[in-house]
């Protein structure tokens, strides 16, 4: 798969058995449709935060960019006041580097969120 960003290959990092594909390039993160279903088993919660496939889309003036995996453009959803970059078939989504910093400090301010970002930051750090 190639980055939708940067169009150099992905690399596969596997962290708590959830395996990502990341790029060396900008170190954005592509989160596959399978690999969220193991995030939340693993979380043991369903709240919508890390159930993105249910989140409706947004229009924004973000750039479009194409799903690593069918290669149709994705479309924005927003996550906590943040856009992401979702495959319409579901495929998976996108994180920019940033957005998943920006996610964190958003989830870290909850409490309910402060146990999803030990998790994430365990399978997220390098
Ligand atoms: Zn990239
Ligand atoms: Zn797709």
């Amino acid at each position: 798969m190639l980055c939708p960003k940067c169009s150099v290959p992905l690399v596969v990092v596997e962290r708590n058995d959830i395996e990502l594909d990341w790029c060396p390039e900008c170190e954005g993160f592509w989160f596959d449709e399978s690999e969220i279903e193991i995030l939340k088993y693993k979380l043991g919660i369903n709240h919508k935060v890390i159930n993105p496939m249910e989140l409706d889309y947004v229009r924004t003036d973000e750039n479009i960019y194409k799903c690593p995996r069918c290669n149709a453009p994705m479309g924005k959803v927003e996550v906590q006041g943040i856009i992401l970059d979702k495959c319409i078939k579901n495929h998976g989504i996108w994180f920019d580097k940033s957005e998943l910093s920006e996610l964190f400090n958003k989830f870290s301010e909850s409490e309910e969120g402060s146990g999803t970002v030990g998790f994430l930051g365990e399978v997220f750090k390098k």
